[in-house]
């Protein structure tokens, strides 16, 4: 952090959109946004303070109990989100070029998730909101009476993202707010600082009524009093265990709404009859995404003794053959890690690897690069599940390889973990890995394949998170239900 920018670029970010409105910042820090691929400055963003979040927090407030928001229809509401989608897919190819070069994702990747998945969920939740039964009518209990059963918005929303997935983890949270008739108060990341802001300019081009949407970047802090602000109903959270934990005991006290997607250390099963071909085929999505900066990442994969060489060895080739490079080239495969902080980190998991009686059998360094955040993918094999490394999530391409004899004994290890957020089963009989799917504790898992499914719930079990976003049922995160005991006469 840094407390006045020396070198302006194009990309900078001085202010915050609060109430419809480009507002100078109350405080003077500001971020400097760095290019994982070369350490060079991409451009300035003001950090929020308290009062900064306080100002979004009330425009949100004002838009919701007196302005128009609070009184649209369903079918004004879809209008503006599909106007929002369009607007954000005409941005789609620059706002993915910034988040490849802010966080190091691979640039297909990113024209997925920045570019096209957040216009795709705006699109997704109009139409959900328009198959939900706002309000109904139904015979009072015991009485003569009818009870009008309503879902309305549950208010204001507080919205914390990570950086990993910036654009599209904004929209899990945005989407189905807007669509419910809620207001926001997003803050994102500072490692990902600059590009939340084009939800700014595209909601400024559209109209969106003032304070629907407001935008603050901001650190810890005044992400901590988002949490706590009196005039924030709901919060809807994705980042780290850590600070789940005590944004969660936060709600609790204040009795208020939360969704909490948190860390993993997920499992991939490679059982004894697998497929190789299909296990490698499935790499991509289920370990590798994203530089493995996913929470979904299995990181641990659990191998059948019997295969457990051969899978070992395709697993190290596999990770060899990587392309780890700029992720603005369309041929990068693992980009570099999002921050020098969080290299380090990913580096110090390596030391544990290298220091514990695991077997290295490939990467471990930082590959040839002169400059970048970069790190060679890495495999350890012999891993205890009781060791650091396959307890604790990395967040970076370093892969703990543990052998397991039985079917019951994969679910076992696979389930002793503090999380449960993804993984995967491979086996030639489906059946057989759905079988030992339904047993795992997670929130999401793959038979031969793992891709995350925008249209299906998505969340975590155990320390990986409270709460469902995506599909049909996200929207629920964001209605509340209300009885209206009415004359028998409303009942028609
Ligand atoms: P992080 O917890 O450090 O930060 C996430 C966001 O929360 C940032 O905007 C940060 O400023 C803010 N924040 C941190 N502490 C806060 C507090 N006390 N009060 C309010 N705001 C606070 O996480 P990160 O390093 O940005 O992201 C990586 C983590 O996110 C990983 O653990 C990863 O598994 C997790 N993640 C989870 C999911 C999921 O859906 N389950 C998806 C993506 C990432």
């Amino acid at each position: 952090m840094t407390a006045i920018a020396d070198a302006r670029t194009e990309l900078d970010r001085t202010r915050f959109f609060i109430d419809g409105e480009w507002v100078e910042p109350r405080g003077t820090e500001t971020h400097r946004a760095i290019e994982a691929a070369t350490g060079e400055v991409l451009g300035e963003a003001a950090l929020g303070t308290d009062a900064d979040i306080d100002a979004a927090v009330r425009a949100a407030r004002r838009a919701l109990d007196e302005g128009p928001w609070g009184r649209t229809s369903v079918a004004e509401r879809v209008d503006f989100m599909l106007r929002f989608a369009d607007a954000l897919e005409a941005r789609a190819e620059s706002t993915s070029r910034l988040v490849s070069q802010e966080n190091g994702m691979p640039i297909a990747l990113s024209s997925a998730f920045n570019g096209g998945a957040p216009a795709g969920l705006l699109r997704m939740f109009a139409q959900v909101i328009q198959n939900v039964e706002l309000e109904s009518v139904r015979p009072s209990t015991g009485v003569d009476g009818a009870t009008i059963v309503r879902r309305e918005p549950v208010g204001v929303v507080g919205a914390i993202t990570p950086w990993n997935y910036p654009q599209a983890l904004a929209m899990f949270k945005v989407a189905p707010a807007l669509a419910a008739g809620c207001t926001v108060v997003l803050k994102p990341s500072p490692e990902t600082a600059l590009d939340t802001y084009v939800f700014a300019d595209a909601a400024q081009e559209i109209g969106l009524p003032p304070g629907v949407l407001n935008i603050v970047l901001a650190g810890r802090e005044a992400g901590a009093s988002l949490v706590t602000h009196p005039g924030v109903d709901k919060i809807a959270f994705t980042g780290s265990t850590a600070a789940g934990r005590w944004i969660g005991a936060e709600c609790g006290r204040l009795i208020r709404r939360c969704t909490l997607e948190l860390g993993g250390k997920s499992a991939s099963v490679f059982l004894e009859d697998a497929d190789l071909d299909t296990f490698l085929r499935a790499l991509p999505t289920s370990s590798f995404m994203n530089n493995a900066q996913t929470c979904t990442t299995a990181s641990r994969m659990l191998v059948a003794r019997s295969r457990y060489d051969e899978v070992v060895e395709a697993v190290a080739q596999y990770s060899r053959d990587q392309v780890v490079g700029n992720p603005l080239d369309p041929a990068t495969t693992v980009g570099p890690m999002a921050s020098h902080t969080h290299l380090e980190r990913v580096l110090g998991y390596i030391d544990v690897g290298r220091n514990s009686s695991a077997r290295l059998v490939t990467g471990g360094g930082r590959g040839d690069f002169d400059r970048g955040w970069f790190v060679e993918p890495t495999v350890f094999a012999d891993v205890d599940n009781n060791d650091q490394l396959a307890r604790e999530e990395v967040f970076g391409p370093v892969f703990a390889m543990t052998p397991f004899d039985s079917d019951d004994e994969a679910v076992r290890i696979a389930n002793d973990s503090n999380y449960g957020l993804g993984g995967s089963v491979y086996s030639a009989d489906e059946e057989r890995g759905l079988g030992v799917a339904r047993r795992i504790r997670t929130g999401t898992i793959g038979v031969n394949r793992y891709d995350i499914d925008l249209g299906a719930p998505f969340g975590g079990m155990k320390d990986s998170g409270i709460g469902r976003e995506l599909g049909p049922e996200g929207i629920n995160n964001y209605l509340e239900y209300k009885s209206i005991y009415a004359p028998a006469s409303y009942l028609r």
